[in-house]
């Protein structure tokens, strides 16, 4: 930890105090709060460090605020990372004053066990339906559940049966292997959206490339880190490095760009060592594999169960400015036969979801994310395609409730040429 907070205290002592990423920050183009933006956020914790702070639950919700889209990290002239600083800050004092209870039992004893994990995500599924959203109707209810204060008529995805974890695997590629690679499904992928997995795979395999996913995989880790849990973060990462450094694949890919970004981008900074550091040099989104490896669009008769469609694309935050992933999946979707590709203003604008943001600030949520509605029917597209799943949950939300027929897919459903399919 103290390692840790060295880094978070070289990263606020960078910020030359310019502003400039005033313009970017898209929960202060919403609250104007300088405390809410890095220049502000660095002050404080800066202060905090040379004790001239106390920590209070006042600085505690300010840093919660922070969505983690590193649009500031992005402009900053002086190459602060203000979200990683943010996130080191709430990681101390999280370890300081301990977690809420329900944070303890989403951490500890959800995320971290694929049954329960499974079986929680049935009890969401029912409960959220039949329960929640009843009761999400009433004002005092409404605010009493953690975690969805304020989610009236709140749009909850539903967990696919089986999990992606107990899905047939593929077998070896008979003659012509173009490559290897090991998949991290996540929980997001496991849990709600198997399918992309399958897809995925599947056209992999069929392109000459071996698939294959190793048993003990955890969660990233990334929705504990987020909610300052550190020693619940690393106990997964142990359980990743195991599970996925045991294997001659040259490539680790991952369909979620939280995951892709967590493996890659934090991994070594917050568990730092050769086992993290080689795992990172390993991981690719899909899409980026797919540009890498110069793999096939699918056929015009492929694609002809999903024509015509005018696409538009939302570049999650992780992986566009998390891993640097943007010209991939616009080459795919500008490749796909059928498909015209419209490219929307501000689409690498965050769309407000930001995991377990959208849960804990979801009326500020709606807020950004009204910028994102707006950009996409100014698109006219019938499909927006994303690459990740809390991007996909927010912006079905959001499209929902603007009363917009536009669809939300994984780019690799459109790949695999099963874009019309309603998941
Ligand atoms: S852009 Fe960077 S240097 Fe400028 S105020 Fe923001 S964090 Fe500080
Ligand atoms: S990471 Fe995003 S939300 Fe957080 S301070 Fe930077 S720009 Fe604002």
């Amino acid at each position: 930890m103290n390692e840790l907070l060295e880094k978070f205290s070289q990263e606020a002592e960078k910020c030359i105090l310019c502003g400039a990423c005033q313009s970017v920050c898209p929960v202060y183009a919403e609250v104007l709060d300088e405390s809410k933006v890095a220049r502000g956020r660095m002050a404080l914790l800066k202060a905090v460090l040379a004790d001239n702070l106390e920590v209070t639950n006042r600085l505690e919700r300010i840093l919660s605020t922070c969505i983690g889209c590193k649009a500031c990290s992005a402009q900053c002239p002086a190459g602060s990372q203000a979200d990683f600083a943010n996130l080191a800050a709430k990681l101390r004092i999280s370890r300081s004053k301990g977690l809420p209870y329900y944070q303890k039992l989403l951490s500890r004893h959800v995320f971290s066990r694929p049954k329960l994990r499974s079986a929680s995500g049935r009890i969401l599924d029912i409960l959220g339906r039949r329960v929640y959203e009843p009761l999400s109707h009433h004002r005092t209810l409404q605010f009493a559940l953690p975690y969805i204060r304020g989610g009236k008529g709140r749009m909850i995805p539903r967990r696919t049966i089986p999990p992606f974890h107990k899905r047939t695997p593929f077998p070896p590629v008979k003659g012509g292997v173009k490559g290897k690679v090991v998949f991290f499904y996540g929980c997001a992928v496991d849990t709600l959206y198997p399918h992309w997995g399958e897809e995925a795979l599947a056209f992999l395999h069929r392109s000459g490339i071996d698939v294959e996913v190793p048993e003990g995989q955890s969660c990233c880790g990334a929705p504990l880190l987020f909610m300052g849990d550190l020693k619940g973060a690393e106990k997964m990462a142990e359980q990743n490095l195991s599970a996925l450094t045991g294997t001659d694949a040259e490539t680790i890919i991952t369909l979620c760009a939280t995951c892709g970004s967590t493996l890659k981008g934090l991994y070594p900074r917050l568990f730092p060592g050769e086992a993290s550091e080689t795992l990172a040099d390993r991981i690719m989104d899909f899409q980026e594999y797919w540009m890498h490896k110069g793999l096939p669009a699918p056929t015009a008769k492929e694609a002809q169960k999903q024509a015509p469609l005018r696409v538009t694309y939302h570049d999650p935050c992780h992986l566009s400015r998390g891993m640097g992933v943007r010209e991939a999946p616009r080459k795919i979707l500008q490749n796909l036969p059928g498909i015209e590709y419209v490219e929307m203003e501000d689409a690498d604008r965050c769309c407000g979801g930001g995991g377990l943001f959208s849960l804990s600030h979801y009326d500020l949520s709606l807020k950004i994310g009204q910028h994102k509605v707006d950009r996409i029917a100014e698109s006219g597209a019938d499909i927006v395609a994303t690459a990740c799943p809390s991007c996909r949950i927010q912006l079905e939300d959001l499209l929902h409730r603007a009363d917009l027929d536009t669809r939300v897919v994984h780019v690799c459903e459109l790949l695999s040429g099963n874009g019309n399919r309603n998941t």
